[in-house]
């Protein structure tokens, strides 16, 4: 390492905040329902020892700000202020009222939608690249790693990279590199290099590949490359983009907004909330915060979490310890899983191809404070077709899934629910997915 990183970075890199007024909906802290759970996380595990992971044990891979945040109980954690200034970009995001969609199904409930599709990168996903890009960059990282499935992860830690200056190295899953160009090519404009996975540039990628030469991939192998490639490099870090702690942690800035939003609406509280769920992390960021409300203050808004029935970890998984990734290097996380094995159908939602769920979903779950569904990958498409029809935003194929648990729902109810639908991003990317459906 160079003798004084730290100094050299700051300023040049972007990494003092430039003082620029931030509207004033933007949260200044994120929200850990961990504080509010009526019984404690289960702890990660050392995938050697199966004993609770110390500090030390992820120093290889993420910076202390974020190991500290993964356990963290404080129910309130400061957003630094350059991390606030970014988000100020597209934050607040917008929560609107989808009433043409509720004339067209002429239900009496009030739909909402928050709608994450107006960030740079078109997803709710930077919101957690800035603030890990920022905490690894203050301590002297140059680099990051990190696996993408349709490439909405990618492109939100390649944007952020680009705007903290620092290189950044992605392995996206095969299937989807091969399908959607679009999103490499935004990584590459972001400065980003962009890999296939499995690829031979890795021990890992290539001991998949000798197994089955024609895999499509899935992000459980895309993460052990990119992990290989982080622990190899004492200037690199590893980032992921959902699943643990501290991704639901700043995604929160969703569900704290949508709170605030809803009140200034007359709103006296949600009804349901409904979110698709791949790793958890918008599902968690938007819930999050209604589920500490209902804990704290007795309101009594259902969560829905909105799974594909082709990766059905919630519905249809054990929950038990499990790795995140197919080589078995990361730690031990006890969540709904399909088994690190389990490679999914190459579904057009890339994002929610993955074999496991968020921890801290997970065990919101088990403890009756959230609700699971599976959507038909067809059924999904149909509602984000009428979404798009009414609303005029064409919804992400994973938003589609929040979308059709919604729409099922209002057109059942009988009385005027609130209910908001977690939008988190938009599908313009992702237009072939919706060629069979129109
Ligand atoms: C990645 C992605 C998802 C799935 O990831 P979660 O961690 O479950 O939120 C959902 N929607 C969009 C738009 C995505 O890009």
């Amino acid at each position: 390492m160079s003798p004084e990183p730290e100094t050299s970075l700051t300023g040049a890199r972007g990494l003092e905040p430039l003082g620029i007024e931030i509207p004033a909906g933007v949260p200044t802290h994120w929200y850990n329902l961990a504080a509010d759970l009526p019984s404690p996380m289960p702890p990660h595990l050392h995938p050697g020892t199966k004993e609770p992971l110390g500090p030390a044990d992820l120093a290889p891979l993420f910076p202390m700000a974020l190991i500290m945040q993964e356990v963290a109980t404080d129910r309130y954690l400061e957003i630094p202020q350059v991390v606030r200034e970014i988000y100020a970009k597209w934050r607040p995001s917008p929560l609107i009222r989808a009433a043409r969609l509720e004339r067209e199904l002429g239900t009496p409930a009030r739909i909402y939608y928050k709608y994450e599709g107006v960030s740079p990168a078109g997803s709710h996903k930077p919101n957690t690249a800035i603030a890990q890009a920022y905490y690894n960059a203050v301590e002297g990282i140059t680099k990051l790693t990190t696996e993408t499935g349709a490439g909405q992860w990618g492109a939100s830690l390649s944007m952020a990279c680009a705007l903290l200056g620092m290189e950044c190295e992605v392995w996206q899953v095969r299937a989807s590199y091969d399908a959607k160009p679009y999103r490499k090519l935004q990584m590459q404009t972001y400065g980003a290099t962009c890999h296939p996975s499995p690829s031979t540039l890795t021990e890992a990628g290539r001991a998949m590949l000798a197994n089955d030469p024609d895999t499509t991939g899935s992000l459980g192998m895309a993460i052990s490359e990119a992990v290989e490639a982080a622990a190899k490099d004492p200037k690199a870090h590893y980032s992921l983009g959902s699943v643990l702690n501290h991704v639901l942690l700043h995604q929160t800035v969703i569900g704290q907004e949508a709170l605030a939003q809803l009140a200034a609406a007359g709103e006296e509280q949600a009804d349901v909330v409904f979110g698709c769920a791949g790793g958890g992390s918008n599902l968690g960021g938007l819930s999050f915060p209604f589920i500490g409300q209902n804990l704290r203050e007795g309101t009594t808004t259902r969560v829905v979490a909105c799974e594909p029935a082709a990766c059905p970890s919630l519905t249809q998984g054990e929950y038990r310890y499990d790795f995140g990734d197919v080589a078995g290097l990361t730690p031990l996380l006890k969540m709904h899983t399909l088994g690190k094995d389990f490679v999914p159908p190459p579904i057009h939602a890339g994002g929610l191809r993955y074999h496991g769920m968020a921890p801290m979903v997970s065990h919101v779950v088990e403890l009756g404070l959230m609700s699971a569904i599976a959507v038909e990958q067809d059924h999904a498409f149909e509602a984000g077709v009428v979404f798009a029809r009414a609303e005029g935003i064409i919804p992400a194929p994973e938003s589609t899934h929040a979308v059709a648990g919604a729409i099922d729902y209002a057109r059942r109810v009988t009385t005027p629910e609130v209910i908001v639908i977690g939008l988190s991003g938009n599908g313009i990317l992702d237009l072939p997915a919706y060629e069979a459906y129109v």
